[in-house]
């Protein structure tokens, strides 16, 4: 037996206006609402994961029902509101992707999703169920936002909002409510434009809308568990951490990307903030667990954990890295883990000359 569907008492003000003005009180950018049902962009997702370009990502093959139907993540809900929150594409380039500079927004856009379903709850004056998600379920929210008309798909797999451009976290409130949707985004609005293609350092976008994370530098430095391909070295550059490029460079963002808001959640820690590649590297390379676990609490970064930032770190120096720099990736070689003796080997390789290096590993 379903739940009994509550009803919401209609006032003289609809309630999808008041929704999406309490959503933007709330500190969301974006706000839309759609009914939940099949997914369209199911054959993409199927094709993609059959080029194998998901890498290590086995979760997004999980729950394939679930990500195939929006109405089957949670049972009885019918509608979602998606929102969308600014996390500064102005803020100037750095080694650590924008999204990863500051506090983890799954965390910040989860709590205020929850208390804009309580204030909906409050206005409906009884129970009305409902979940949150921000990247936590098999909800393929890129498509739902669109659904919600927030913007279009970008050729670099982005959602684009033609008033804000693409640098902005998505989530959704599920919701057990029937709720009249906004009109979907239609419209395609990339062009002839293929800047991202062409500025990806890696290849990572074969053709337009389809990216192959195996290549993707965001995908190796966060998501990647092993080694970093050999040949993805060099063309990682200065990137520590995720990668920004295919939308730096897309006029959407030149022309609409924001800077952050004094006080936002997403301005870059200490440990980063204001500091060029090779200081971030070196400190990377030489943070005990007990630094990185007070510097990185509640960051998106804790996510490659030291082992992956160091391996990063070791890369970054291999590209940038001056004769000072032999130290610490000489002392990195010394390091428990493989992964980061073997990059830091790799490293110091390319930064110092073949004799030398003979001479420091002793033979
Ligand atoms: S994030 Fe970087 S590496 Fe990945 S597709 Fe975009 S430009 Fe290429
Ligand atoms: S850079 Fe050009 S092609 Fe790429 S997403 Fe932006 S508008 Fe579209």
């Amino acid at each position: 037996m379903g739940r009994e569907r509550p009803v919401i008492e209609r006032t003289a003000v609809a309630l999808e206006p008041r929704i999406r003005a309490q959503a933007y009180g709330l500190g969301f950018d974006l706000v839309g609402i759609t009914n939940l049902g099949p997914v369209d962009t199911v054959a993409a997702f199927d094709d993609w994961l059959a080029h194998g370009y998901a890498g290590e990502m086995q979760y997004m093959s999980r729950w394939a029902a679930e990500r195939r139907d929006s109405r089957l993540p949670f049972p009885g809900a019918t509608s979602a509101i998606v929102v969308g929150m600014n996390y500064g594409g102005a803020e100037p380039p750095g080694p650590v992707a924008r999204y990863a500079r500051g506090d983890d927004y799954h965390d910040i856009m989860r709590d205020r999703l929850r208390e804009l379903h309580r204030w909906i709850e409050e206005q409906a004056g009884h129970t009305v169920h409902g979940r949150p998600y921000v990247d936590t379920g098999p909800v393929l929210e890129r498509d739902l936002a669109r659904r919600a008309g927030l913007g279009w798909f970008g050729k670099n797999t982005t959602l684009i909002n033609p008033a804000l451009g693409s640098f902005f976290f998505i989530g959704s409130l599920f919701v057990e409510m029937d709720l009249t949707p906004d009109a979907p985004f239609e419209a395609d609005r990339c062009g002839t434009c293929t800047r991202c293609l062409d500025a990806c350092p890696t290849q990572a976008l074969p053709e337009p809308h389809v990216l192959d994370a195996t290549r993707c530098i965001s995908y190796l430095t966060i998501e990647l568990r092993g080694d970093i391909p050999a040949e993805l070295r060099e063309p990682m550059g200065e990137l520590v951490y995720g990668c920004d490029i295919c939308q730096e460079v897309c006029p959407w963002n030149v022309r609409f990307a924001t800077e952050l808001s004094e006080g936002s959640p997403f301005a870059p820690r200490e440990v980063i903030a204001g500091k060029d590649a090779r200081t971030v590297a070196r400190d990377l390379l030489a943070i005990s667990q007990d630094e990185f676990t007070a510097a990185f609490r509640r960051s998106p970064m804790k996510r490659a954990k030291p082992r992956g930032l160091k391996r990063n770190a070791a890369v970054v120096l291999g590209n940038i890295g001056m004769p000072e720099d032999v130290d610490i990736l000489t002392h990195a070689l010394g390091a428990t883990d493989l992964l980061v003796r073997e990059h830091a080997a790799c490293a110091l390789e390319r930064i110092v000359p073949t004799e030398a290096l003979k001479a420091l590993r002793g033979h």
